[in-house]
């Protein structure tokens, strides 16, 4: 992830974001991480695949709820699922916690 992609999700300044200075991208045309259709995404993918902060990447995306873009290798869909999925996890955790307590 380079700073102008940064800019162009209108991120705030002051978020941890460190990482970025190892990022893959940052020499790269941010377009390419902003693909239009399915083959961009495999592009912008190529290019995530070999990036040293992939994780972080993905994990600074979800914290902040970008919706646009390839980050961490996953596009927008696939962000939206494993959001889906960690809510899904998270709300199983507590009721199971909910109901372990109440036996008590
Ligand atoms: S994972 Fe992809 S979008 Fe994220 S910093 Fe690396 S190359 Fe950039």
């Amino acid at each position: 992830m380079n700073e102008r992609k940064r800019q162009q999700e209108g991120l705030p300044d002051g978020l941890a974001t460190s990482w970025m200075l190892d990022a893959r991208c940052r020499e790269l045309p941010p377009a390419i991480f902003f693909p239009r259709d399915g083959a961009g995404v495999e592009v912008a993918r190529h290019y995530c695949a070999e990036c040293p902060v992939r994780t972080q990447c993905l994990e600074f995306a979800l914290e902040q709820h970008i919706d646009h873009g390839v980050w961490g290798g996953a596009s927008e869909r696939e962000r939206r699922r494993i959001a889906r999925s960690r809510r899904a996890q998270n709300t199983k955790h507590r009721t199971k916690d909910r109901r372990a307590g109440s036996a008590r």
